[in-house]
């Protein structure tokens, strides 16, 4: 069933801290979306939902990965068992409807297996999730991630920024990143994209905001032109780039 979450005092603070550093870099001040708890367990039909969406292997969505017992196993009660740690699974940001759903008995499950507390997991699920809002929805000049380039962003763009996001707040805090460290390091590839974006600026993200179907590629190619250009606008740089790939190769709009 889900209910509407009300946020921990801590968690009100970490949220504060990942919106000031955007207030304080000029976006316009919103009202957190809405939140929901759920005490859904994960179902074999929720798992192979995820595994069509995603074009994933069973496999991949195991945790802990590897595990030898996994792949003879026949039974179905057996399976949902095992697919409980299912990592990917402990929130969701749903753009369509700008709200947030913690599945907070995954998340109590997973913490146990990953030996971290049920808090801090929570917390960290939270700023991730928090930061896919953040990206798709937070205006700067009025404008914020139009839905259909939302849409059209690899799943290596959307989870990278919001495991970039939800970094920036735990880095400092021990508790937080020692549970983001354990729980990342059960993540599936597209969670570890980040890593390699670890100097990416908000500017790089306004950039990317305006393009169609980014990947990868595109991201560090905004990183790239955002770091040799640092006085120009993000439309300046928006010129540059659709001058050096008319349009092509990185599909930017008019
Ligand atoms: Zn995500």
């Amino acid at each position: 069933m889900e209910t509407p979450y009300r946020l921990t005092y801590q968690e009100k603070a970490l949220t504060n801290i990942l919106l000031s550093i955007f207030y304080y870099n000029g976006f316009e001040k919103r009202k957190l979306p809405k939140i929901f708890e759920s005490d859904e367990l994960i179902t074999i039909e929720i798992v192979n939902e995820w595994i069509k969406k995603t074009g994933l292997s069973p496999d991949d969505l195991i945790f802990p990965h590897n595990k030898d017992n996994v792949a003879n196993d026949q039974d179905d009660k057996d399976n949902i068992k095992k697919y409980k740690y299912v990592i990917e699974l402990l929130g969701m940001y749903f753009p369509a409807t700008q709200s947030i759903t913690l599945y907070t008995k995954r998340i109590e499950e997973a913490a146990k297996g990953l030996n971290v507390s049920t808090d801090a997991l929570r917390q960290v699920v939270l700023l991730h999730e928090i930061g896919h809002w953040i990206t798709h929805k937070l205006h700067y000049n009025r404008q914020c991630w139009e839905i259909a380039k939302y849409n059209s962003a690899s799943t290596e763009v959307h989870e990278g920024w919001a495991q970039l996001l939800a970094w920036w707040v735990v880095k400092n805090i021990s508790k937080l990143k020692r549970a983001f460290d354990r729980l990342n390091k059960e993540q599936i590839q597209q969670y570890h994209v980040w890593v390699e974006f670890k100097h990416s600026t908000i500017k790089s993200l306004l950039v990317l905001r305006e393009l169609e179907s980014p990947t990868k590629t595109t991201w560090e190619s905004c990183d790239k032109h955002v770091a040799q250009n640092p006085e120009k606008s993000i439309h300046s740089i928006l010129i540059i780039m659709r001058g050096e790939n008319t349009g092509r190769e990185l599909n930017i709009a008019n």
